[in-house]
C-alpha cells in the first residue's frame, strides 16, 4: 500500500491534486466541510461565480493528470476568442485575445467540480464530506488531522496520515495550522472592490448567427467598462450569461440603500445590458444578492520540511479574478508539484522544498498581474493609446511569431512560459514598444510639418 495522504478541500484544486496523487500510487483521502455538492438537497446556493474561464495552463494541467478528463472537460466549454466592449450607446467592439485565433473558455464551475468529484469516485478515492479541519499536528513520522463533523455539535474525528495537502481555499485552515509549525511569511490584502452576480437569460428564439439561444455573442467575454466600475458577462451552455458587476464598496453601499437609485444607475450606465436582463430583475439581484469581497493572499514557503505538508491553489495564493487565472494557476500548482515529485523519484522532502523555492516568483507575479488587470478591463480598453499599443503588440507578435509574445498570450495561451518569465519578457517588450511608438509619432509629426511647409511654398508660388 502507498503512503497515505490527506487532502483538505474537495474544490477544483483539491480534486485534481487527489487524482494526481492517486495515479502515483498514494492512498488518498479527501476531506471537505461542505456536504456533497452533487446532492440537490445540500447544494450551496452561495457558491462564487457560476462560470469560470479556463485557459492553457488549466487545460495542460488537466491533460498532464489525465488526458481523458481534459477531453471530457473541453466538451462542456464555450470558447471565447476576445473581449466585446460595450459602450454607453450600446455599440459593441470586438478585441480579440489571441494572435492566431486562440481562445479562453467559459465553463460552469459546478459542472467542472462535480465532474471531478465523479472522477474521484470512479477511481475509488474516498471523499469525506461534512468534515472540517480544525487542528493539525505535524510530527516527524505521522501527521494528525482533527476534523469537526458538520451538523454534529462538538463531535470530532482524529485521522492520521503520512502527509497533508491543503487545498482548502483562501481562508485555509491547513495554512493556519502550518503557520504554527513553520516561519511562513504571510500577507492578506482586501481590494476596494465588491462583486455581485447578475444574470442574462437565454432568448426564446434560436439566433442563427450565434448558433443557439444567446442574446449576445457567446464567443466573447462581454465587458461594460465604466472606469472605476464595470460589468462583465460570460456565456453558459444553456444560452444564458452569468454577469458580474465589480465596483467600489462605497458605491455599492450607497446604491443599495435605494431601489430607485440602483435602477437609475443601472439604466444610465448599462442600458443595453439592462434591456437583456430586465431592469426589475437586475435591480432585485443587485440589492439582495450576496456581495462578494476580493482579496489577495501571499505566503512563503508553501511546505513544511520533511515533506509533511504543502498548500496548493487559493490556500497558497488567492488572487483577484481579473486575469481569469486563479483556478488555472491552482491546476498548474498540481502539475508543477507532480513533475518535481517525479524528478525526485517520489522523495517528498526534496520535491516540496524545491516547489517552495521555485514556485514563489511565479505566484507573486500572477497575483500582481491579476491586480493590475482590473484597470485594463475597466478603463484602458477604452483608451486610444492603449488600443494602438495593443494593435502594434499584436502585429509584432504575428510577424515575429515566437520571438515576440504579447503578455496576454503568454499568460493565457502559453503554459510553457512561467508567469515570472512572462512578466520579464513583457517588460522588455514594453520598452521596445514605447520606443517604436515614439519613433512613429516623431516620424509622422516630421512628415506632417514637411508636408505643410511644402504646401506653404506651393501656395505661395501659386498666388504670386
Ligand atoms: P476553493 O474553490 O475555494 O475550494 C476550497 C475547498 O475547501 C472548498 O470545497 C471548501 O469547502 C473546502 N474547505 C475550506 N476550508 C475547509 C476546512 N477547514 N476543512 C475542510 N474543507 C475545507 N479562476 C480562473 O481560473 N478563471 C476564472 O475565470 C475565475 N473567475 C473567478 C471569478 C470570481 C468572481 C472569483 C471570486 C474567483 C474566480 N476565479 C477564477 C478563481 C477561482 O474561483 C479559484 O482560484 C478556485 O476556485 C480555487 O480553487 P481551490 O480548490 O484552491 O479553492
Amino acid at each position: 500500500m502507498g503512503e497515505q495522504v490527506i487532502i483538505v478541500g474537495a474544490g477544483l484544486v483539491g480534486c485534481l491534486a487527489a487524482l494526481a496523487f492517486h495515479k502515483r500510487g498514494y492512498e488518498v483521502n479527501v476531506y471537505d466541510y461542505r456536504f456533497d455538492p452533487r446532492d440537490e438537497s445540500t447544494q450551496d446556493k452561495n457558491l462564487r461565480s457560476i462560470n469560470l474561464a479556463i485557459s492553457a495552463r488549466g487545460i495542460e494541467s488537466l491533460k498532464f493528470v489525465d488526458e481523458h478528463i481534459a477531453q471530457r472537460v473541453l466538451r462542456d466549454v464555450i470558447p471565447m476568442k476576445g473581449r466585446m466592449i460595450h459602450d454607453l450607446r450600446g455599440e459593441q467592439e470586438s478585441q480579440v485575445y489571441g494572435l492566431f485565433g486562440e481562445c479562453i473558455n467559459s465553463i460552469d464551475r459546478a459542472v467542472l467540480n462535480n465532474f471531478l468529484l465523479d472522477e474521484l469516485d470512479r477511481y475509488g478515492i474516498d471523499i469525506h464530506f461534512g468534515y472540517k479541519l480544525v487542528r493539525a499536528k505535524f510530527n516527524d513520522k505521522r501527521q494528525t488531522c482533527i476534523f469537526s463533523k458538520m451538523g454534529q455539535d462538538g463531535v470530532t474525528e482524529t485521522v492520521e496520515c503520512d502527509f497533508v495537502v491543503g487545498c482548502d481555499g483562501a481562508f485555509s485552515s491547513t495554512r493556519y495550522q502550518m503557520q504554527r509549525a513553520v516561519r511562513m511569511d504571510y500577507s492578506q490584502e482586501y481590494i476596494d472592490c465588491c462583486y455581485i452576480e447578475l444574470y442574462i437569460p437565454r432568448t426564446k428564439q434560436y439566433i442563427k448567427k450565434f448558433n443557439g439561444n444567446f442574446a449576445i455573442a457567446p464567443d466573447h467575454l462581454h465587458i461594460w467598462p465604466r472606469h472605476n466600475f464595470m460589468l462583465i458577462a460570460l456565456a453558459n451552455g444553456d444560452g444564458s450569461f452569468t454577469s458580474t458587476f465589480f465596483g467600489p464598496w462605497s458605491l455599492v453601499e450607497s446604491l443599495t440603500k435605494s431601489r430607485d437609485k440602483t435602477r437609475k444607475f443601472l439604466l444610465q450606465n448599462f442600458p443595453d445590458a439592462m434591456a437583456l436582463m430586465g431592469i426589475d430583475d437586475a435591480v432585485h439581484k443587485f440589492i439582495t444578492y450576496p456581495k462578494g469581497a476580493l482579496m489577495c493572499v501571499e505566503c512563503n514557503p508553501y511546505h513544511i520540511n520533511g515533506g509533511k505538508a504543502i498548500i496548493l491553489g487559493d490556500a497558497a495564493h488567492s488572487m483577484v479574478p481579473f486575469y481569469g487565472q486563479g483556478m488555472n494557476c491552482g491546476f498548474e500548482d498540481v502539475r508543477v508539484l507532480m513533475k518535481l515529485l517525479d524528478q525526485s523519484m517520489g522523495d517528498r522532502s526534496v520535491a516540496f522544498k524545491r516547489y517552495s523555492e521555485t514556485r514563489h516568483k511565479d505566484l507573486a507575479a500572477i497575483i500582481e498581474l491579476a491586480k493590475n488587470n482590473y484597470k485594463e478591463m475597466s478603463h484602458d480598453v477604452t483608451s486610444t493609446v492603449f488600443l494602438i499599443k495593443k494593435q502594434l503588440d499584436s502585429v509584432l507578435g504575428r510577424i515575429l511569431k515566437n520571438k515576440w509574445l504579447p503578455l496576454y498570450t503568454m499568460v493565457s495561451f502559453r503554459a510553457d512560459v512561467p508567469y515570472h518569465r512572462a512578466v520579464e519578457i513583457s517588460n522588455r517588450q514594453k520598452v521596445i514598444l514605447n520606443q517604436l511608438l515614439r519613433t512613429m509619432v516623431a516620424t509622422s509629426t516630421l512628415l506632417t510639418v514637411l508636408g505643410l511647409s511644402r504646401f506653404g511654398t506651393w501656395t505661395k508660388k501659386w498666388f504670386q
